[in-house]
């Protein structure tokens, strides 16, 4: 069931949203060569602590999983494209980290992701890092009342086409609400005038992710979560919770 949501209760969700943005710009600034994908979850955790929010990564389990979620982030370097595992392993010169991040706060949630290089980065890795942020937007601007599902997944689809990018429509945007997964889905292709009719008051996380290779294969580890491009190529993951309203969409993860 698709739930809508009033504008009250969007303006309750901002605080969540900004707790998430928080994080993510902190974890930003600490992230360098040299520095453990652990170490930058505890610079997420310390900021849920400090706003008293929660995680909905931590202990997740959905259907696919066959383990609990370890860390309140998802860190995917290089050929990670999603679901990274915040262990030992420290940033390197040129890397592509790609964060993803969400939290719970008044019992409402919000969900965002970056992608940046560090270090020394590769022209070709900014490239793919600003086709993600394009497509992000593209698909921000068609979040309006009126408009329909297939408007958002086709301006995802296209930009990333436009790139010579590989995607694919696992895991892609969802609704979120009380909770981080909600109806409908939001996958990152699709056709325009199709689908859900967009309506004030629907939230959305919008979430393009996009491999270099132009392959629109993965694999997933054997640990059950991490999933990389088929093709070993880099690949770049952006997300913001956007609010669907009279006003136009308004992203909810942002400070
Ligand atoms: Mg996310
Ligand atoms: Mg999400």
């Amino acid at each position: 069931m698709v739930e809508l949501k009033t504008p009250a209760e969007i303006e309750a969700m901002r605080p969540a949203g900004r707790v998430v943005a928080t994080a993510l710009q902190a974890m930003r600034k600490h992230a360098a060569v040299g520095v453990s994908l652990a170490e930058l979850d505890q610079v997420a955790r310390d900021v849920l602590a400090e706003y008293g929010a929660t995680s909905p990564f931590l202990g997740y389990q959905p259907s696919f999983a066959h383990s609990p979620f370890p860390g309140v982030i998802c860190a995917s370097v290089n050929d990670i494209a999603l679901h990274g595992i915040p262990g030992p392993y420290r940033l390197a010169d040129g890397d592509l980290l790609s964060l993803d991040f969400g939290a719970t706060l008044g019992g409402w949630t919000g969900d965002s992701a970056i992608s940046f290089t560090v270090g020394t980065p590769r022209h070709a890795d900014l490239k793919l890092i600003e086709t993600a942020e394009r497509a992000l937007a593209a698909g921000i601007a068609a979040a309006i009342p009126d408009g329909r599902l297939g408007d958002i997944s086709a301006a995802i689809g296209a930009a990333a086409r436009a790139g010579g990018y590989g995607l694919h429509t696992d895991f892609g945007g969802h609704g979120v609400g009380h909770t981080m997964h909600e109806s409908p889905s939001v996958p990152n292709d699709g056709r325009a005038g199709r689908g859900l009719k967009l309506a004030e008051g629907l939230v959305i996380a919008i979430e393009p992710w996009f491999m270099a290779g132009g392959r629109d294969s993965y694999r997933i580890d054997d640990d059950g979560w991490t999933l990389r491009s088929g093709d070993g190529s880099r690949a770049a993951h952006v997300e913001h919770t956007v609010a669907i309203t009279a006003d136009g969409p308004q992203i909810l993860t942002t400070l």
